[in-house]
């Protein structure tokens, strides 16, 4: 099924939308935010420079520093009267970033998630249980009121209490999840201490995850642990764009449909930050082209995908990115080679005796990298010779993908750390991680 008729409109159609949104925004920002003003003029813009879509380039690139100089509301186009929602990143390092809403922007917002669901199986028959943590962050409030929109009944769960999560699932009739991969694999585990198998005790058919990176291997995982028969797809948001919505995945799992009505993406590559041609990777930089509270012009994501323009087999003609490969923020330098912690999840998740949970740990030793990864077994093994051997495995995948060498550290069943939000995986205890 698809939700609404604009995600099928001819490429022509698509891009007229595109350019009367777009001009309208850049005048909208240059009038509005002094911010966007000043940038424009140091680049020698008006905005009646902007004729057709190709000189959407032009533009000055928007980052996300730019939202904390201007904290909390300096680049908002709108006055404070008119937000009816404010919601905040986490703000891990130095000051949140803050985002506003308009009455409008929610409907949008709402009407991309209520999309994006629809591709990834979901009705108004469905039950669906939110396992995102509510507040500031974005993630949960969107799916909500997207899944509402269909008419799906939400259970507004959160994260935590990941038992009280499994007695809601079976006593209500759970049909659709909403989690990261990372906390439904734990949700499996969970329901199989309390003698719940959730392939046969659970109702669970259609996973909507997100707000982490689903690499192939990983799904596979979660049809292992869910069973064949889920249909698990990604979507992908952040909250300086809107939130979840921005793109997902329809049953033909090949790459996340971008609501282009509502976004322009572009690739370019993050050093020299020019566009790259159509299906080169590199990262993806979005321009919200309806928004009211908060249009960001050329935003960069530092997401690293590729764009696909051919058209879907399920109909939509919406472009499509490939699902993540890794942030240019999460890329690690280790000897002088590019290392993305999802090709390393890649090796771990084809490695039979091991489970899902890792951890890398980067350091450095007498001037050299060290890369170490602890996994762990799926059943103790006693054996020194079958020990050696996974290591063995392990260590000779990662040559083959990475060309590094790892230290392998098998750990017992059950001992790393689980999450029940966004996984933090990888510890670099480097102080120049860029040498
Ligand atoms: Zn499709």
């Amino acid at each position: 099924m698809i939700w609404s008729k604009e995600e099928t409109l001819s490429r022509k159609e698509i891009e007229e939308i595109q350019l009367k949104r777009l001009q309208k925004t850049v005048a909208l920002v240059y009038d509005k935010v002094p911010a966007y003003k000043k940038k424009f003029d140091e680049a020698g813009i008006k905005p009646s420079d902007i004729k057709c879509l190709a000189d959407l380039s032009k533009l000055p690139l928007t980052t996300k520093e730019d939202l904390r100089d201007n904290y909390p509301f300096g680049l908002f186009a709108v006055d404070k009267d008119d937000l009816v929602r404010i919601h905040a990143s986490s703000g891990t390092t130095g000051k949140p970033t803050v985002v506003g809403y308009t009455k409008n922007d929610l409907d949008m917002w709402t009407e991309c998630v209520a999309r994006i669901a629809t591709m990834g199986g979901a009705t108004k028959k469905d039950v669906a249980q939110i396992c995102f943590g509510y507040g500031m962050f974005t993630g949960a409030l969107g799916l909500h009121y997207g899944l509402e929109k269909i008419g799906a009944t939400i259970v507004p769960s959160s994260t935590g209490n990941s038992e009280k999560q499994i007695m809601y699932m079976r006593d209500f009739g759970t049909t659709l999840l909403v989690a990261t991969p990372s906390y439904a694999l734990r949700l499996a585990e969970v329901a199989k201490s309390m003698g719940i198998d959730v392939k046969t005790d659970l109702n669970v058919k259609i996973g909507l995850v997100g707000s982490e990176l689903l690499t192939d291997a990983m799904r596979e995982e979660m049809h292992k642990m869910w069973g064949k028969d889920i249909l698990v797809t990604s979507n992908y948001g952040m909250s300086e764009l809107i939130g979840p919505g921005v793109s997902g995945e329809c049953e033909y799992l090949d790459g996340m449909h971008i609501n282009e009505d509502y976004f322009i993406p572009e690739i370019i590559d993050p050093i020299t930050q020019e566009v790259l041609p159509i299906g080169q990777k590199g990262e993806l930089v979005v321009t919200c082209i309806s928004k009211e509270a908060l249009p960001l012009i050329r935003y960069r994501t530092k997401d690293i995908t590729r764009l696909n323009y051919d058209i879907c087999k399920c109909g939509r003609t919406f472009c499509r990115m490939d699902n993540l490969m890794g942030r240019t923020d999460d890329m690690l330098k280790i000897r002088g080679v590019n290392v993305f912690p999802s090709q390393i999840e890649e090796v771990i998740l084809s490695v039979d005796e091991i489970g899902p949970h890792y951890e890398i740990i980067v350091s450095r030793d007498n001037h050299c990298d060290k890369l170490e990864i602890k996994v762990e077994l799926t059943k103790p093994t006693d054996t020194f010779k079958e020990l050696q051997a996974i290591e063995k495995n392990i260590k000779s995948k990662l040559r083959v993908v990475l060309g590094l060498d790892a230290i392998i550290k098998l750990e017992s069943p059950n001992t790393l750390k689980r999450f029940e939000g966004k996984a933090k995986r990888v510890t670099d205890l480097r102080t120049n991680k860029n040498n």
